[in-house]
């Protein structure tokens, strides 16, 4: 800026040299259509939708249009009532259903797979720096957002320290493609309560989380995350399980409800939420009696936390899936626990889902491979009880209410983000169908269109 341009007679001297070679008029030029071009008007893009899936609605709709200005939704209604402004881009899905980009709950970008064969969880903190994990992270990113989820939920980077922020800089920033993300940085649990561990005392290693003991390190490292820019706080509120004696499910508990008061009092003084990892038992209770707004994994839900978590208002994000992966094998006590592990949680999701508790569709992907397909959760939840349609509002229009970003994201209305996708059948009829995502819009910006040009589809408008 001339403003700041404070040596004048260097300034006329740097003129006259500029022009005397002429560069000045090759400058000037540039600059004359730099400010012609400096403000486009935000590109108009006319979206065709067979079928309508708005992510709040009960209903779908068909024959619908939607007109996307700049990075947002401006105006939804039916095709016979809306034309293409002039100049705007059409995208035609007529034959498809269009939804609200996804959204996934529990996420892991920092992780692999923790596949056994290439070393399992260990062998991440032990053998792989920052940067390869980092590089593997922005693969995550993609293919989060190739897979139609435009927003998650990232819930702590398993020893990759403030990893996801950078990566979320990354995206927002337009370096690399990725899902818009709510950030949870490092984690905390208590001593005893993350790996590694079962190596030699004498060993200090890494932890998959920042270990704190006691109220006042508990909030101080509350703290130290939502200075490095922590969109949530997660929290492991049970550890190690195991069959007892019983043959019922035991997890080991971790925070006291005093240590959990002082990190929920601090995260929501600054406005953020708390997510805690609990399986159930009295890590489950002490969860919800310190102020957790979401229970992840809640495998074991009994009856009374089931109706605290209706009275408070908490949040629950199953995590069906990833429960199904890496079993120990049979007849051994880890591979008993995995067996429980699956058998008591589907009970546990008719409960919650029967009683209304909110539920939110969260995989863990990262847990198992970001070559998975993510949207394999919706399958398990419908299986489990849930209308297709429930289930595909566990993924858009409930977890924009628990991120504060109600009528933003997980809808398609006027005013939200322009976080769109695609698919071909009806994922009403047949959820699986969410696996095969073939349009990505996010902020108005394509990411990925193999719908048009398909078969039934085709391009009517002027470009
Ligand atoms: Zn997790």
């Amino acid at each position: 800026m001339l403003r700041t341009f404070r040596g004048a007679a260097a300034f006329a001297r740097t003129v006259r040299r500029l022009a005397a070679c002429g560069v000045l008029t090759v400058v000037l030029g540039a600059l004359a259509t730099a400010v012609l071009v400096a403000a486009p008007p935000p590109a108009v893009t006319l979206i065709r939708a067979g079928v309508l899936i708005d992510g709040t609605s009960a209903e779908p709709r068909r024959d619908q249009v939607i007109l996307v200005r700049g990075g947002r939704i401006e105006r939804v209604g039916p095709a016979s009532a809306m034309a293409a402004p002039e100049g705007a881009s059409v995208v035609d899905l007529s034959r498809a259903t269009v939804l609200p980009g996804l959204i996934d709950s529990h996420t892991h970008l920092f992780l692999q797979g923790e596949d056994p064969a290439e070393g399992g969880y260990d062998a991440q903190l032990l053998s792989q720096g920052l940067a390869f994990r980092a590089a593997r992270a922005t693969v995550s990113a993609r293919r989060a957002l190739e897979q139609g989820f435009t927003t998650i939920r990232d819930v702590e980077t398993e020893g990759a320290g403030y990893g996801d922020v950078g990566i979320k800089q990354a995206v927002d920033k337009g370096f690399i493609p990725g899902p818009r993300i709510f950030a949870s940085t490092r984690g905390i649990s208590t001593t005893g309560g993350y790996p590694l561990e079962g190596y030699a005392p004498e060993l200090t290693l890494p932890k998959g989380v920042q270990i704190a003991d006691g109220p006042v390190e508990a909030r101080r490292a509350a703290r130290e995350q939502l200075d490095h820019g922590a969109d949530w706080i997660k929290v492991y509120m049970t550890h190690r399980s195991w069959v007892g004696p019983k043959g019922e499910l035991v997890s080991q508990p971790t925070f006291t409800v005093e240590e959990l008061r002082a990190i929920a009092d601090e995260t929501h003084a600054w406005g953020r939420k708390v997510a805690c990892h609990a399986y159930g038992g009295e890590g489950l209770h002490r969860a919800l009696d310190g102020g957790c707004d979401s229970i992840e994994h809640g495998l074991d839900l009994d009856a009374a936390a089931i109706a605290q978590m209706v009275r408070q208002g908490t949040w629950y994000c199953p995590t069906l899936s990833v429960y199904y992966t890496h079993w120990e094998p049979e007849g051994t006590p880890g591979g008993a626990r995995d067996r429980l592990r699956v058998a008591v949680h589907g009970p546990s999701f008719q409960r919650a889902l029967k009683a209304g508790v909110k539920i939110v569709f969260g995989t863990d992907v990262g847990g198992f491979s970001w070559s998975e397909p993510i949207a394999q959760e919706f399958q398990r939840m419908v299986e489990l009880g849930m209308t297709p349609a429930a289930a595909i509002r566990s993924a858009t229009g409930v977890p924009a209410e628990m991120l504060g970003l109600s009528g933003q994201v997980g809808v398609i209305a006027a005013g939200a983000y322009a976080d769109l996708i695609a698919v071909e059948g009806d994922p009403l009829k047949d959820v699986s169908v969410l696996q095969r995502v073939g349009f990505v819009m996010k902020g108005g910006a394509v990411f990925k269109n193999e719908l048009e040009g398909a078969p039934g589809t085709r391009r009517t408008a002027p470009r």
